[in-house]
């Protein structure tokens, strides 16, 4: 009988939403747009002082929100880790360390800054292994560990800093999914040297394209400044060092062109508003998808600790021992049923997942072997903010059927 008339027969859930509704544009949003649009001054900086522009409204508004006192608005978060690993001083041939887990742009910021990379390996919380961290920093001659808070998955971030700093390694932090979020209290993204952000679309906030980077180090706040390509206007920043920190560095600092737009910054500002407001209702669904998913047999919600309050805008769980055939076989029939899963272990990254043995521009790593056997059966699954609990529930029933399918194959 054909695969689907099976279903059929069977009366499977069947989910009809996208995933990948993108993050809501607030209307407040769009009329500033307008009117940046109508006066034509997208260009962040205006040769006239005294006038802040959105991008340094927005630069104000974020420190503001991370209780950081500098802030730079960029281009991408991309280019805001490439602008932190400079602005640390990172140099072509020297060691760069990242967690294995996490998205193509980060061993794109250090292959783009000329650097080796050297990845770590994970834990089944998919964090960071604090053993091989240790092994991996005496091994090389690494003097900044980006850490990438993949998908949202942090664990205890204090010890990583701790290990860190016992070295005098700086951590620049990857927050392009832990906006919002905190381990202990403490916002992720306050722990590191630098932190950096995303505002690509599927992100927590959504203006397209762009980056914010924080940090509470001057000198490093101004060389970012001035890199992202400040010209000599950098007076005009929202949340930048006093002018003499800028002084010595002014001219020494090259020009990478990677500002942020008024016209983008507008569409963000209203959004870090409504992002608390937002994060409750992701957590909501989330929450609602792991309770049902909890009791299903041979599948692992990755954990979390008491102390990690993350921002749940998408769900990871891994399918244990399924081949390679039944693991494909499993994510197809969840697509059948309108449930569109991203799995970590297949032949070919696809979409939005990375594996580090295919970033074949880097040098080739030692394999890792808890992050190989982790990713082999890693799902990955975005949380729309247009779902409704209702909506979780048949989420979670497709994903329950689609894995009893293959088991009873
Ligand atoms: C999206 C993402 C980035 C890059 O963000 P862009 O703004 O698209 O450059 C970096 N790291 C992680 C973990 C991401 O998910």
């Amino acid at each position: 009988m054909p695969y689907s008339g099976e279903h059929t027969l069977r009366n499977r859930h069947r989910f009809t939403k996208t995933a990948s509704d993108p993050v809501p544009i607030p209307e407040e949003s769009i009329e500033k747009a307008i009117s940046i649009l109508k006066s034509g001054r997208l260009f962040r900086y205006g040769e006239e002082t005294g006038v802040m522009s959105e991008a340094a409204l927005l630069e104000r508004d974020f420190a503001g929100y991370m209780a950081m006192p500098y802030a730079a608005a960029v281009n991408s978060c991309g280019c805001a880790l490439f602008l932190a690993l400079k602005a640390l001083g990172v140099k072509p041939g020297d060691d760069v360390l990242c967690n294995s887990f996490t998205l193509a742009p980060v061993p794109g910021a250090i292959v783009h800054a000329g650097a080796n990379l050297k990845t770590v390996d994970i834990t089944g919380r998919l964090a960071v292994d604090l053993e091989d961290l240790e092994r991996k920093i005496e091994q090389s001659d690494a003097k900044v560990f980006l850490l990438s808070h993949m998908r949202g998955h942090f664990g205890d971030v204090s010890e990583i800093i701790d290990l860190c700093d016992r070295y005098g390694v700086s951590v620049v932090e990857d927050c392009a999914h832990t906006l919002g979020a905190d381990w202990a209290g403490r916002k992720i993204g306050t722990y590191g040297a630098i932190s950096c952000f995303s505002a690509q679309t599927f992100k927590h906030i959504n203006s397209g394209e762009g980056g914010v980077i924080a940090t509470r180090d001057p000198e490093l706040a101004a060389k970012i400044i001035l890199m992202s390509g400040s010209y000599m206007l950098y007076p005009q920043s929202g949340a930048a060092p006093p002018l003499e920190v800028f002084e010595p560095l002014r001219d020494r600092m090259p020009n990478f062109s990677m500002r942020m737009s008024s016209l983008t910054a507008a569409i963000i500002r209203p959004q870090l508003t409504e992002l608390p407001a937002w994060i409750k209702q992701w957590n909501s669904l989330y929450k609602r998808i792991e309770a049902k998913l909890s009791d299903v047999p041979g599948l692992r919600i990755i954990p979390r600790l008491n102390d990690e309050h993350y921002v749940g805008s998408s769900i990871q769980f891994c399918v244990e021992n399924l081949d390679s055939d039944r693991r494909n076989a499993f994510v197809q029939s969840a697509k059948e049923h309108g449930v569109f899963l991203k799995a970590f272990g297949a032949e070919r990254t696809d979409g939005f997942t990375s594996r580090y043995d295919q970033w074949l521009y880097a040098p080739a790593q030692e394999r890792l072997q808890r992050t190989d056997s982790i990713l082999s059966g890693l799902m990955d699954m975005r949380i729309a903010l247009s779902f409704t609990l209702e909506d979780c529930d048949i989420i979670a029933a497709v994903i329950r059927e689609s894995l009893e399918d293959v088991y009873q194959r």
